[in-house]
């Protein structure tokens, strides 16, 4: 195992050190977007110092540079999922874009009345939207799959639902509201031996546990780069090579054919049929340094560390009077939603925010699961490895401060 030392990681990150409304920073909007490392954010200055060209265009020096660079990300995000093999990583502008792909390419032409996709009544809207769209032009219908009010899917329901009508099911990993981790695995057998196809929502999982999508046995995996410590817009779509065959592509222009003429277009193979025109070449760049860097780090020492911080953050939330925590699943990530009795999420999100602590609030594009708690919002506090113990302390300090004052 690679050593952890927290306190020298936490100092890779210039942002934490700033003050927010003259308080140090209490960075806890992790779910909503991670910060970035002095390693990624050197990679990104330094390609656009020394190695701007755009990629699979040109011979020349930095032509060769910039795809060398580009590509070798597609190479590191295939090891860090455990990809059989790069040409299964196709790149995208995040999970929305990944699971859209998924839904216009592979599912709408499979689709037809009668049919169904299968998803969990705690997904993101990037796993409903897209999936009720490709619905409303086929005749498809979604299907839900129930959780308990400690926030976990109900497995033998989720498998008694997976009858010959589900053409796709769609789970997210790690949920970013209440910070449940699924049963992927065990998800993905039920799915299998009945011949319907697995989409996984790893935009959470990604930062904080080892992903290895053998092991899981799914079909799809979609990840986001910037809640994994990379730039903005870039992420992934991992498929099984025969579904990516299969997918007629999403988008067309340069840089996925093979050969055009107005007669006719013979498509590159997969990823490249899939990535038509200039991609975020720096930010992918970026990616590759916080793939890097998150293998120096330690996915174990993460996981590990974020369990203990999420356990203590847990404790001391309970002891906050009136205080409501949504979700206590037994595998959770450090996710933490609350609210406090008579308060409004954005007030409390709001009055934190003048203490330097940075909280999300809303219904963190996850209406249902808001409608399954008859609640509008929450306000979140979620964790990364660079959080602390003090930071804690300091945020519960601040959430009793306000409660002061609200009541
Ligand atoms: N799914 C989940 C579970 C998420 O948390 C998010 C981001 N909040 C998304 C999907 C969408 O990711 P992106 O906006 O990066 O495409």
């Amino acid at each position: 195992p690679v050593p952890f030392n927290q306190a020298a990681r936490r100092a890779d990150f210039p942002l934490l050190s700033r003050e927010v409304n003259g308080k140090p920073l209490v960075y806890f909007d992790n779910a909503n977007t991670a910060q970035k490392p002095q390693r990624v954010i050197g990679t990104v200055d330094d390609f656009y110092r020394r190695h701007n060209a755009n990629v699979s265009r040109s011979v020349h020096t930095l032509g060769e540079e910039a795809t060398a660079a580009y590509e070798g990300t597609r190479d590191k995000l295939a090891q860090f999922i455990n990809a059989p093999s790069r040409e299964e990583v196709v790149f995208t502008s995040g999970t929305t874009n990944a699971i859209n792909l998924v839904a216009y390419s592979y599912a709408q032409p499979r689709l037809k009345p009668g049919d169904t996709i299968l998803v969990t009544q705690m997904e993101h809207h990037a796993n409903i939207v897209p999936w009720q769209l490709v619905c409303e032009r086929t005749g498809a219908k979604l299907k839900v799959a129930p959780i308990t009010p400690e926030g976990e899917l109900i497995v033998e329901r989720f498998v008694e639902l997976l009858t010959p009508d589900v053409k796709l099911a769609a789970v997210v990993h790690v949920s970013n509201v209440i910070g449940t981790v699924n049963p992927v695995a065990e998800l993905a057998r039920a799915c299998k031996s009945r011949g319907i196809p697995l989409l996984v929502d790893g935009s959470q999982a990604a930062p904080h546990l080892a992903i290895d999508v053998q092991a899981l046995g799914c079909d799809f995996y979609a990840i986001t780069g910037h809640k994994m410590f990379g730039p903005t817009g870039t992420g992934a779509l991992w498929a099984k090579r025969e579904h990516l065959e299969a997918m007629p592509p999403f988008f067309g222009g340069g840089e996925m054919i093979r050969a055009v003429s107005f007669e006719r277009t013979v498509f590159a193979d997969p990823p490249h049929k899939f990535e038509a025109g200039t991609p975020n070449i720096a930010g992918f760049v970026g990616l590759g340094a916080a793939i890097d860097y998150i293998g120096e780090v330690g996915i174990d020492n993460i996981r590990k560390y974020e369990s203990e911080l999420l356990a203590y953050a847990t404790d001391a939330l309970r002891s906050v009077a009136g205080l409501r925590l949504f979700g206590q699943a037994r595998e959770k990530a450090a996710v933490l939603s609350f609210l406090i009795d008579g308060v409004h999420a954005h007030d409390l999100a709001t009055l934190l925010d003048q203490e330097g602590v940075a909280v999300r609030s809303g219904h963190h594009c996850a209406h249902p699961l808001m409608q399954f708690y008859g609640v509008p919002a929450t306000a979140r506090a979620s964790l990364a490895f660079y959080n602390t113990r003090d930071e804690v302390d300091r945020f519960v300090a601040a959430l009793e401060k306000v409660r002061r004052l609200l009541m």
